[in-house]
This record gives C-alpha cells, structure tokens and sequence, in this order.
C-alpha cells in the first residue's frame, strides 16, 4: 500500500512536520552553538547553522521520503488513518474537530500549530496522542537517518567508523559466497532440506545439516553485503539490513519494532552481546512447559559448541565511556554489574557502528560462522529471494512458492523436509499464509519491550564510540521473584533513534538544541523479560503485523527498570534526565545534587512512578521478538512440538527465536542458535542412495525424472506430464491445472488462492486415491486370504483322507494278518 498524497494531504503534512522540525533564525543558531562543549568536532560547528535555519520540507525529497517511510512501516489501515488526519487538517471541519480553530491547519500559524501538537502529545484521546507519536516520529527519523547535514551537526560520523579506514589489517577474510538465482521464470529448483532464513536459527540448521550431507538450499529475502562494501551507516544499515527500514510499528503505533532482514538475519546486525539462557529459565520451560529437554545434558553440551563457534568470550571486553558509566553508576548504587562477553573471535571490537553490519568481519555472526560452514558443506543460498508459501501434498511439506526481487517465481521442490526459520515475525506469517489453520499460529508474541532513560553531561561521551553493549545490571530483574523484571544495558547510539525516541520533543527549539547535545548524552534501555503477549496476525495484503499492548505487570517493570537507570544518571552527575514519558518533566538537578535523599528528586521519581509506562504515553521499543510459534506438548496449546515439528504436518519444522514458550529474559541470539544447535544435531545423516519415502508416497504415476533446477517450466511446457511430474513429483492429470495456473498466467496474477486451489484439490485427489489404493490392497488381501485359506482347507483334506487311506491300509493289513 503507497501512501499516495493528494496536493491537500501534503500541503497538511508539509504543514505538521514544518512544525515539529521548523527555521528558527541565527538567535538560536548562536545560542545552540554556546551549548556546545570546547571538544566538538569541527564538523559539527559548521553545521549548526544549517540544523538551526532549516525546515522539513527544506530537506531534498523529504516528504517524499517521508511518505515511502510510511508505507514501509505501517499496514494498509494505519496508512489509510494518516491519509484521513492529513485530509481532515486540510480541511476547516476537519481542523476544527482535531484542533478547536476554524481555518484549516496549514492556515494556521507556525506557533498555533506547534501548539496544536503540544496538546496532542499528552492528549486524552488515543487516537490524538497516536497522530502525534506517529507523525513526530518518522519526521525526526527520517530527518535524523536520510540527510547527512543535519546527521553531523548532532556531532555524529553520518559516514560511519572513522577509524575504519585508518587500519585495514582489521579487515579478516571473508568467505566467497556463490548465491544461487531464479534464472528464468517459473524454475524449479530441487533440493532436499529448504530452509526458509538465514537468521539465528536459519544458520544453525543448514549447517548442520549439510554437514550431515543433506543438500540444503537457504532462502532468504534480505540481501548480502560483503564487509569491505558496507558503508557501515545507519542510513544503509536501516534500509539494507533490516525489516521496514528500521521503523516497524505495532497496529495501536505504541511500540517500535527493530529486527534484522539481510543474509545472516538478526546476526548481522546485532550488538554482540552472548549471554546465556538463565537455569530459571531452562527450569521454567523443562517443568512448566513439559519440556524435559532444556533440562537436558545434551542442551548444556550444546552451550560450549556454540560459544566455541561464535568465539563468545569476555576477556577482551573494554567498555566504552557509556558502559563505563554504568559500571561506576552501578557501583556507587550498589547496584549488581556484570560483563556482557560478546561473539568477537577474541577481537576487542570497539566498533559502535555494529548494528549497521560488521565493517571488518570481526562480530561472529551467521555469515562468519554457521552459514559459511554450511557453504563449505554444499549449502546454497538464494538471497533477495521471500519465500511467500508453503506447498503441501496432504500432510506433507513438500517445498515453497519463492518469489525473488524482479518477481520471478519459483517453485522450491524439499524432497525431505522444509525448516522454517523466517523469524518471530515472519515465521507465523509464512504458515497462516500457506494455509495453516492452528489458533496457536502467532499467539504469544514476546518482544521484551524497552524503555529508554537518557542523561546529559557536561563531558562529551560520543556514545556511538568502541563497543556497543558490554555490561549489565540486574538490579530490577527480579523484583518480585517471578523473574519477569527488568535488566538495564546501553543502548547502540544512532541519531535516527535518539530524535525520534529517546529525546522527547516538547518543541522544535528545544529538540533543535536537545540533539546538538547528543554528543554529550548516553542513553540506557531497560528491557523486560514481558509475561504479557501479543499476536502476529495477516493484514489485507497478507503481510505479518504485530498487535501488542503492554501489560500492566510489563509496564511496573518497565517503570521500575527507569527509576534504576535514572539513578545511575544522577549519581554520575547527569545535568538532565529524560525519560520518554509524556506526563514527565525532564529532571535538572541542582548542581552537586547526586544523591537519592534529594528531596527534589523524590519528588521527580514520584512523577515518574505516577505516569507509569503506558501505551502512546511514552515510547516502547523492541528488538528481541519470541514465541509467535511456541513449543509445547500438546497442538491444542502449541504450534510446534517438542522436537520443533509443526503440528499436523510432516516434513515441516520451526527453527526460531518463534519456538520460544517465554520471553528469554536475555538477548536470545545464544538460546535460539544452541536450541537448535542440540535439535537437529539428533537427525541422521543423508543415506548414500538415498529413498525418499515422501517422494515415494506423493508420486502415485513414479515418472522418472531427470528434473535439474536449470530446467525451467516453460522450456518444459510441450511435455505436461513430465512437467508437472517434476515440478511436483505428482502425477499429470492430478496436477495439470498447476500448469495452467503457473505457466498460463503472468507471474505477479498467480494468487496464493490459486496455488492453494490446486495443491488442496490434488491433496484431496490424492486422499481418495490413497483410500481406493488402501481398499484395493484390502481386497486383495481379502482374496489372498480366501485363496490361502481354500488351500489350507484342500491341504487339510487332503491330509485327512491320506491318513484315512492310510489308516484304512494298515487296518485291511492288520485284518489280514491277523487273518494269516
Ligand atoms: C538491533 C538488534 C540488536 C540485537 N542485539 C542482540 C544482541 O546483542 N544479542 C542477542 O543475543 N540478540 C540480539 N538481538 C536479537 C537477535 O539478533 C535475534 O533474537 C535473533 O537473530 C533471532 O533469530 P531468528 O532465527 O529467530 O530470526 P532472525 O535472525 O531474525 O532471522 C530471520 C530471517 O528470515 C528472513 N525471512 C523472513 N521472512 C522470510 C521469507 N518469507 N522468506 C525468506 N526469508 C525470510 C529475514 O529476512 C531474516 O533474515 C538483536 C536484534 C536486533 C534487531
């Protein structure tokens, strides 16, 4: 859905992000300036001025830009709304409705409109705190992420790691991918395991398997950038490397979501912290869950493996100036602080531009570790490439339906088995889609929700500097004994984030001077291990969405881990802290003021306390989705089983953070990839010749074929039964209107419907034929038995008169010698 704007919506939308992001005049510009510390780079100084004096719609293609960002974001609905508040401002109805004056709100003067906003912000309305949040924070974004000028003048290296360049011998290796491609339109490719991503979970799978001797294909919609041609900035980072370019909303806008989408998934982009699932985690899932397994020795075993593969360790750790902060913040408080080791290879990879790829290869992820093991093993890969649906054979998994990105289709024949690792999000998605029909599919969505605490000091941090995330407090984890607390950590900076997020805008002065202050700020997340849930469900366009509302036990968590992280800020001697609440001042200590017994203070966290964390009342984040497809024992409470086999299929499992039947409670990239790790080290290897019992079962007319994935349908087209017989592996007249469907119809026409239609109609074919085949064989068992049994009878008959005559004999002997 492209948000297409009439001339009246953007005349309103140029109207409402003028506002929020205006030309203020050089009084300012000297002002922001004298904010300043003596040790700001050079760059920013000479961009002050342009930050200052320019306006949203002053940015090249801004709104443009701001219209794609939407759709990329935000469902058909959400889009239809912005469209409806865009109308209704450029009208005078309208804007009387939304903001009590009777002209309409591009009319309205720049003050009138700044405080039109204001009052939305803290708003009773939901649906006016929602335009706020929505329409404020895509123009910070994509202000703050796409224009370079206004990047630097927030002091931030819009062109990535400085240092990048100055050491090459950083630079390792990297392993020379040969991806597979769609050659022609509608080609069959033939392999034995499909998996779909290349995530966490992905990764882990194909590797083992291939090592196994399985031929393994890996499908995966996002795209590979080698480490030398990365710029490593968040402008390409967001718009490369990950889902919606960055900014993915929940349905009621309360919660941003970050998750990864290129070759290696969330592993590609994540900050390197490797923590280990807690024992009361494993505890929970193996006793609550029913679960024995995460109990098991051969789940411990599987820790030192992927530690060893993902060269996790903590001895080369060196915290940058923001963990620094946290470690000593923590210490005065008494706070608990622990180190987070990280997946360097032993590196001390003080790169804070982590989350927009490795520049030098050093982070451990898939494309270092597991995917190349499976490349090396004779895995191949489609990148680009989204798997839209599954295709089965009655119960049976038996391939996909992929689509690449010039929309060429192809048909993905897994003569063994389909392993599902597209991720929390999509992985439900890809099996809704493919006509599954288990209530569990996208029910109990964990995010472990954030909430951001931030504090300006007079020393200049450059929070974007030396590694992201490698200390951890604990403090509030477990608040009440049920675990479900929070744990405090930094965050990676980046000034799309810090705009849109973590500094609130209360005006476009004070946001203006606020971000040229960023060098001197850092910012800590609380991240809570959420008891509530959420859903994934299909929008109209058959995309996943999230709906998730925090639940108010999350939200005391949420509430609890920001007063923690506050006072690791005051202690170390913050001049300002802000939370994101909208009912919160910003907190300005009296100089010297660092201690909790301040009565002033008291005061603030009692606010703090008040506001609690709510929906669209303060921004919520996300970067760590789990159990859309939760594993338990039983298919009426679970979509997986405890081996991750999708109930009421064959041939068809989930490999993801999905699987979950918790939140973690820690950074889940280490428990998803040992689950897994441990899971399908169990499965045999690949026979010598090996025979495929599904093959066997699904190809009633057992054609022989010679299908190679270069031959394609439509070079195959004259001979229809061979062609569909090895598109499918089925027999021709069952399948025949797959020809049409596929081969017939331009590709972007062929509807999920149609492909549906065919497969159930040949799956119910099949059925019959199954049951006539097993009725046959009845009969003829029936038969063979008749047959036996008259012969059994005849034998018996025989044998009784033999021994009659035979009895007879001696008896006529007996009677004569007797006789004699
Ligand atoms: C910004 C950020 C920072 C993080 N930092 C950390 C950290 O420091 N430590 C940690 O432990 N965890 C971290 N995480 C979380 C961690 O990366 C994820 O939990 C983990 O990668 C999840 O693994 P997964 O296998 O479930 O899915 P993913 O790794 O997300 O992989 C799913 C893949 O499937 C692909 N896909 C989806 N749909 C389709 C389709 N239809 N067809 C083909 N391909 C498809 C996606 O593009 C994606 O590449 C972070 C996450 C983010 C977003």
């Amino acid at each position: 859905m492209v948000l297409a704007l009439t001339d009246a919506q953007r005349q309103s939308l140029a109207a409402v992000c003028d506002c929020i992001f205006q030309a203020h005049g050089a009084g300012l510009a000297a002002e922001v300036k004298s904010l300043l510390p003596a040790t700001a780079p050079a760059y920013q100084r000479e961009h002050i001025d342009a930050l200052v004096t320019t306006k949203f719609s002053d940015l090249p293609g801004a709104l443009d830009a701001l219209a794609d960002q939407f759709t990329r974001s935000l469902s058909k609905d959400s889009v239809d709304k912005i469209g409806l508040v865009l109308s209704l401002l450029s009208t005078r109805p309208g804007t009387l409705v939304l903001t009590g004056h009777a002209s309409t709100f591009p009319e309205l003067s720049v003050e009138q409109r700044e405080a039109v906003l204001q009052s939305w912000r803290t708003s009773r309305l939901t649906l006016l705190r929602q335009a706020f949040r929505g329409l404020s924070a895509f123009t910070l974004y994509v202000t703050y992420n796409l224009y370079d000028n206004m990047i630097l003048a927030t002091g931030y290296p819009a062109y990535g790691d400085e240092h990048r360049f100055a050491d090459k011998s950083r630079l390792r290796p990297h392993h020379p991918y040969q991806f597979e491609s769609i050659r022609t339109q509608f080609e069959v490719i033939e392999t034995d395991i499909l998996v779909v991503g290349s995530g966490a979970g992905g990764g882990v799978v194909a590797s083992e398997l291939a090592k196994k001797g399985w031929k393994v294909l890996v499908v995966e919609k996002g795209e590979y950038i080698k480490p030398e041609d990365m710029a490593g900035t968040q402008r390409e980072g967001f718009s490369r490397l990950y889902e919606s370019a960055g900014l993915m909303a929940t349905e009621d806008g309360s919660m941003n979501i970050l998750a990864g989408s290129g070759f290696g998934g969330g592993t590609t982009i994540n900050w390197c912290a490797s923590l280990r699932p807690q024992h009361f985690l494993r505890e929970q899932w193996a006793k609550e869950h029913g679960l024995p397994y995460f109990l098991s020795t051969e789940f411990a075993q599987s820790i030192e493996a992927v530690c060893q593969r993902m060269g996790v360790s903590d001895e080369h750790l060196e915290h940058n100036r923001p963990n620094t902060m946290l470690v000593d913040g923590s210490k005065k408080l008494g706070y608990p602080i622990a180190k987070i080791p990280q997946n360097t290879g032993g590196a001390k990879h003080a790169c804070g531009f982590c989350g927009f790829g490795c520049v030098y290869g050093e982070k451990q992820g898939g494309t270092v570790t597991w995917l190349k093991d499976a490349a090396e093993h004779g895995a191949k890969f489609l990148v680009k490439t989204t798997v839209e649906r599954l295709l089965f054979a009655s119960r049976h998994c038996i391939g996909a339906l992929v689509r690449d990105s010039e929309d060429r289709l192809a048909l993905v024949r897994a003569r063994q088995s389909v392993v599902v690792s597209a991720g929390t999000i999509h992985s439900p998605a890809v099996l809704m889609r493919s006509g599954l029909k288990n209530p569990r599919i996208g029910r109990n969505l964990r995010l472990h929700p954030v909430v951001i605490t931030t504090g300006f000091f007079d020393e200049q941090i450059k929070p974007w500097e030396g590694a992201i995330m490698t200390a951890i407090s604990s403090v509030q984890e477990n608040w009440d004994g049920s675990h479900h607390g929070v744990k405090i950590e930094v965050i990676n900076a980046f000034p799309g984030g810090q705009a849109a997020s973590y500094t609130p805008w209360t005006s476009s002065a004070e946001h203006k001077r606020l971000m040229a202050q960023y060098g001197n700020s850092m910012t800590l997340i609380s991240i809570a291990r959420d008891r509530g849930s959420g859903r994934i469900f299909l929008d109209s366009e058959q995309k996943p969405r999230m709906d998730y509302t925090i639940d108010p036990y999350d939200g005391n968590s949420l509430t609890r881990g920001t007063i923690a992280a506050a006072e690791i800020h005051l202690v170390n001697g913050a001049r300002r802290i802000t939370t994101t609440q909208v009912d919160v001042p910003d907190y300005l200590p009296t100089p010297g003021h660092t201690y909790l017994s301040d009565p002033a203070w008291k005061e603030w966290v009692a606010k703090v306390e008040k506001a609690g964390t709510r929906p669209n009342r303060c921004a919520i984040g996300s970067a760590h989705q789990m159990g859309s497809n939760q594993m338990g024992t039983k298919p009426s409470s679970s979509v997986v089983d405890p081996r991750g086999r999708v109930w009421g299929t064959e041939g068809l499992y989930v490999a993801d953070a999905s699987i979950f039947p918790t939140a973690s409670g820690v950074n889940p990239m280490i428990t998803v990839r040992r689950v897994f790790l441990s899971l399908f080290l169990s499965l045999p290897p690949r026979p010598r010749h090996s025979r495929f019992p599904l093959a066997r079962r699904i190809c009633p007319c057992r054609t022989r074929l010679r299908a190679s994935s270069t031959r394609t349908l439509a070079s195959r087209a004259r001979r229809p039964s061979r062609l569909v017989c090895s598109l499918v592996h089925l027999s021709s007249p069952l399948c025949s209107p797959l020809l049409v469907v596929v081969a017939d119809t331009p590709s972007s026409s062929v509807s999920h419907e149609a492909v549906n239609e065919v497969f159930s109609s040949r799956a119910r074919t099949l059925s019959a034929r199954r049951a006539r085949k097993i009725e046959r064989e009845r009969e003829r068992k029936r038969g063979a038995d008749s047959i036996a049994n008259q012969a059994q009878e005849r034998l018996r008959r025989e044998q009784n008169s033999r021994r009659r005559g035979e009895l007879d004999t001696k008896g006529t002997e007996g009677k004569a010698g007797r006789g004699i």
